[in-house]
């Protein structure tokens, strides 16, 4: 290893800044507040180039610069092997109470190279995909690609946990299914499905969505991974939001889909008429409202306004009716339930079922692990699933 390495970090390191085309990238904030990001290209199993930058101090460059320089042209496998020793090796008089630098620059690699090999995956399907011997969609079920953004009258009723765990429903029958969220100021997402710090590339076809393939058949984009920190106040005003959210809504490039899901902000302001301008007939909506809700305006607010956007509901979902006890597990109807029946009796749209309150919500949100996946011998799992297959067989309900 060259142990001169270390003149080169008096100013900016040459291996500072940006790579254009970058096959792979990570960013990461470390404990002691310092952010490191790296960007990777690859050719023939090894790292062809690697950069970096970091706004934290001379020890936080010398780490990232010497592990960027120590992977240029390594084999992937020896890249993600490489170990704290072997970059402590080649930094002389590397001061102990700055290894957390070392640390740093390494995790931010080994998540860079992994970002690198989802890449690479996503090319080697579109390959497949391209193909000009097999149809486009021959790998869904249905052929036919269902967009169905889920909406609330207001935030806080689930509408997101709703989202998330109807799409892995829909994946764990087998679907193809793409899930976005598109609430600029608040997308849960990545929180909901423990991808807190993703970043993702723009290729050729479009921004490529996280694939959760193994553990979920699920894609995944989320407006929380074009935004730095998931705690940046979001400060774009309408012009500028409505072209974001018309770039994200058909510029990612999702690969054949029996069902979009899409979270959608709540309420029926800018943002979601943005969505609704965007997509118009070609969805179909879910509305979610809670039993205190369903009397109130916000929900009747919704479905005029699909009405007025001529876009399909294919049905209601009352959430948080009724109370699952942790300790019985009985459920418990403590506020007025059946509103949501009543309603889409009202309004005639089909209603899709009724999901308790279960404080196991809180802690697999916590966990980053849906509640379907961890629960998923549950009868509240049991009632995503129930609502999945009444998606699969309701057709669009014009309101
Ligand atoms: P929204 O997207 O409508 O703002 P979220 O999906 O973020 O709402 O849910 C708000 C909170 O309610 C979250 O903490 C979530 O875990 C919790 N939650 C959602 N549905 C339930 C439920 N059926 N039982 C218990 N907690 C729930």
């Amino acid at each position: 290893m060259d142990n001169n390495v270390r003149e080169d970090f008096r100013q900016v390191p040459a291996n500072y800044g940006p790579l254009r085309n970058a096959d792979g990238n990570a960013r990461r904030t470390g404990p002691c507040g310092d952010t490191v990001e790296f960007w990777l290209s690859g050719e023939n199993e090894r790292v062809e180039k690697a950069s970096f930058t970091s706004d934290g101090c001379e020890n936080s460059l010398r780490a990232a610069s010497t592990v960027a320089y120590m992977v240029e042209g390594m084999p992937l496998d020896d890249a993600n092997a490489l170990g704290e020793n072997d970059v402590l090796s080649t930094l002389d008089d590397f001061p102990k109470e700055s290894f957390h630098c070392v640390t740093l620059a390494l995790d931010v690699l080994h998540t860079a190279l992994e970002d690198m090999e989802i890449v690479r995956q996503r090319a080697k399907e579109r390959e497949i995909k391209d193909d000009p011997n097999r149809s486009k969609q021959d790998n869904t079920r249905s052929g036919k690609r269902r967009t169905i953004m889920v909406m609330s009258g207001k935030g806080g009723v689930g509408k997101s946990t709703v989202a998330v765990n109807l799409a892995l429903s829909l994946a764990a029958k087998g679907f193809k299914v793409g899930l976005v969220d598109v609430d600029i100021h608040g997308p849960s997402i990545p929180t909901m499905l423990n991808l807190p710090n993703v970043t993702v590339m723009n290729a050729a076809d479009g921004i490529q969505p996280v694939i959760l393939g193994d553990m979920y058949n699920l894609e995944v984009m989320s407006i929380g991974f074009l935004l730095h920190h998931s705690d940046d106040p979001v400060v774009w005003r309408g012009p500028l939001k409505n072209s974001l959210i018309e770039q994200f809504l058909n510029d990612v490039a999702w690969g054949p889909l029996d069902y979009l899901i899409i979270d959608c902000p709540p309420g029926t302001g800018d943002e979601p008429l943005s969505v609704a301008q965007q997509l118009k007939e070609k969805a179909e909506a879910i509305l979610v409202t809670t039993p205190q809700d369903v009397a109130t305006v916000d929900v009747s607010r919704s479905i005029n306004f699909c009405r007025q956007m001529s876009m399909p509901v294919v049905g209601l979902v009352e959430n948080m009716s009724g109370f699952v006890c942790p300790h019985c597990h009985k459920t418990t109807d403590i506020f007025r339930t059946g509103g949501g029946k009543k309603l889409s009796g009202k309004y005639d749209v089909p209603f899709l079922g009724s999901i308790p309150i279960d404080p196991s919500f809180g802690i697999s949100g916590d966990a980053g692990l849906p509640y379907v996946q961890r629960f998923v011998d549950s009868p509240v799992a049991d009632i995503y699933r129930a609502i999945a297959t009444k998606l699969e067989i309701t057709r669009r309900t014009k309101v």
